[in-house]
C-alpha cells in the first residue's frame, strides 16, 4: 500500500519536474523529506542520518551532472542507497559447513522463529534436497514444542522431541548426535521465546551457541516491531555473532524500516523475508526490491513472480493460443482465469505488490468485497451446463433464472456478469494472446 514517503516522494518529484539541475537547497527539501518518512517509518535516528549524508553527497557529486530529470535522479538514488544499505544482491542460507549444518534461530517471542524454522525446512527440502531435522529448545513452554512437531511435519522435514524436564543444552547435543548419526544435511535449533531481553535466556542461548557452533545464526525479527526491534538487534548482537537476519511479517503493512536499521546494526545481511503465516511464505531477501517497496515503486519482480508460479502455465498458453488462433474466449475461459486469480493469493495480495500510483486508485475499492465477488462469479459459472459456458448465446432468460437459483444470486448478476464477460472477450480480443503476463507487463512498465 501507499506509504507517506511514497507520497511524499512522488510530490516532490513533481515540484522538481520544472528545475534543471539538483542544487544544494532542492536536494535539501527532498531529503528532510525522506529523513521524516523514514524516521515515521521506524528506522533508527543514527541510520538515517548516515544515510541522508550519504545519499547527499552522491546527489550532488558528478553522478547526477547532465541529467535532464534531477527528481527522478534523485529517487533512483534513494533507492540504490537504500538497496546498497539493506545489502548488495541476494544470499540465500549458508550451509558450508561439516554436516549437519547447524541453524540457530534467535529472537523475541512471537517474531515468528518456529514458523520460519518450519518455512526454512521445506524451503531447504524443496530448493536444495536437503535432509533436515528440527529439534526445539524451548522447554517453557510445552505447546512451542509441539508447534514445532506440527509445522515440522507440514514442512515434511524430521522433528526431534524434547520435553520440558530437559535442558536446552542436552536437548540441542542429544539432536546433533542423532543428525550426525543418521547423515542429517541440516539440524534447524528453535530457542525458547522471550518477550524481552532477559539475562538468563541470553546466556542459555549463548551457551547454545558454544556447544553448537552453528554455521548460520539468525536473528528472527518482526517486522512490524518498529523502533523495538532496533533495540532487540542490538541485545542479541551484543549476545551473539549473527551470520543472517530473517525479517518476517512483511505482509503486514509495515512499511518494512526496520530491514534498514536492523541490518545497520547487526551488520548481518538480510537473508530472508516472512510474507505469510503459510510455510510457503518465505522468500530470500531481495535488497533491491525491499527497496522498491519501501519507496512505494512497487515490488514488480515479486509480482511477476507470484504470477507465473500461480498461473496454470499450460491453461495459459492453451488459452492464448486459442486467442492467437481466433477461436471464441468463451466462459470456461473465463472461470478459469478467475480460479488464476485465486490461486495467486488473491487481489489483496496482487495489489499490494502494484506501485502505489496504480493501487492508489483503488484506494477505496474493498478487497474482501471484491474477492467475496469473484467466489460469486465462479459459482454462477459453475452452475452452467457446459454448452453454455462454451456458447453464452444460447442463455435465454428462463436458463439464466435457473442459474441464478443454482447459484443463489439475483438475476441481475448473472446478467452483470454475462456483460462483464462481453468485455472481456472484446479485450481478449484485442491483446491477441499476451494475456495476463502481457497485461501485467503493460502495468509495470
Ligand atoms: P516464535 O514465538 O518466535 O516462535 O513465533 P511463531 O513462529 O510462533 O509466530 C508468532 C505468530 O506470528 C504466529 O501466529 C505466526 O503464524 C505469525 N507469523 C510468523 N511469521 C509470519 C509472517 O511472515 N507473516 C505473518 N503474517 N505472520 C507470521
Amino acid at each position: 500500500m501507499a506509504s507517506a514517503l511514497t507520497d511524499k516522494l512522488t510530490r516532490l518529484v513533481k515540484e522538481m519536474r520544472g528545475q534543471a539541475r539538483i542544487t544544494e537547497s532542492n536536494v535539501t527539501d527532498m531529503l528532510r523529506e525522506v529523513r521524516m518518512a523514514l524516521l515515521e517509518a521506524d528506522v533508527a535516528l543514527p541510520v538515517v542520518r548516515d544515510f541522508i549524508a550519504r545519499v547527499k553527497e552522491k546527489a550532488l557529486g558528478q553522478e547526477v551532472l547532465g541529467s535532464l530529470k534531477p527528481g527522478q535522479t534523485l529517487v533512483s538514488i534513494v533507492n540504490r542507497e537504500l538497496a546498497a544499505t539493506m545489502g548488495e544482491g541476494i544470499s540465500d542460507i549458508n550451509l558450508a559447513a561439516q554436516p549437519p549444518a547447524v541453524v540457530l534461530m534467535a529472537g523475541l517471542q512471537g517474531a515468528g522463529k518456529t514458523t520460519t524454522t518450519a518455512k526454512l525446512a521445506k524451503h531447504l527440502i524443496e530448493k536444495r534436497k536437503k535432509k533436515v531435522l528440527t529439534v526445539s529448545g524451548d522447554v517453557y513452554r510445552p505447546a512451542a514444542i509441539e508447534q514445532l512437531k506440527t509445522v515440522t511435519r507440514q514442512a515434511g522435514a524430521e522433528w526431534f522431541p524434547s520435553t520440558p524436564d530437559q535442558k536446552p543444552l542436552d536437548i540441542a547435543l542429544a539432536a546433533l548426535d542423532y543428525a550426525k548419526k543418521h547423515y542429517f544435511d541440516v539440524l534447524l535449533v528453535d530457542t525458547a521465546g522471550r518477550l524481552a531481553i532477559d539475562e538468563a535466556l541470553m546466556k542459555e542461548i549463548k551457551d547454545l551457541h558454544a556447544a553448537l557452533n552453528p554455521v548460520e545464526t539468525l536473528f528472527v525479527v518482526d517486522a512490524m516491531q518498529g523502533q523495538d526491534a532496533i533495540n532487540t538487534a542490538k541485545a542479541f548482537k551484543e549476545a551473539l555473532p549473527l551470520t543472517g537476519i530473517v525479517l518476517t511479517k512483511l505482509d503486514g503493512d509495515s512499511r518494512g524500516g526496520a530491514a534498514l536499521s536492523v541490518r545497520q546494526i547487526t551488520g548481518a545481511p538480510i537473508k530472508f523475508a516472512g510474507v505469510s503465516e503459510k510455510l510457503d511464505g518465505l522468500e530470500v531477501f531481495d535488497a533491491e526490491r525491499h527497496a522498491g517497496r519501501i519507496l512505494g515503486m512497487g515490488d514488480i519482480v515479486a509480482l511477476v513472480e507470484q504470477v507465473s508460479a500461480g498461473v496454470d502455465m499450460e491453461a495459459a498458453q492453451k488459452l492464448a493460443a486459442k486467442v492467437k488462433s481466433g477461436d471464441g474466449f468463451d466462459l470456461n475461459d473465463f472461470l478459469s482465469q478467475i480460479q488464476q486469480m485465486k490461486q495467486m493469493g488473491g487481489l489483496s495480495s496482487l495489489m499490494d505488490k502494484l506501485p502505489s500510483h496504480l493501487t492508489a486508485k483503488a484506494g477505496a475499492v474493498d478487497m474482501d468485497k471484491a474477492e467475496k465477488d469473484i467466489k460469486r462469479k465462479e459459482g454462477i459459472i459453475q452452475s452452467m451446463t457446459p454448452l453454455e459456458r462454451r456458447k453464452p448465446d444460447l442463455i435465454k432468460a428462463t436458463r439464466k433464472k435457473r442459474i441464478a437459483n443454482g447459484a443463489g444470486v439475483h438475476v441481475q448478476e448473472v446478467n452483470r456478469l454475462l456483460k462483464e464477460f462481453e468485455q472481456m472477450q472484446g479485450m481478449m480480443k484485442k491483446m491477441k494472446g499476451g494475456g495476463l503476463m502481457k497485461m501485467m507487463k503493460k502495468m509495470g512498465g
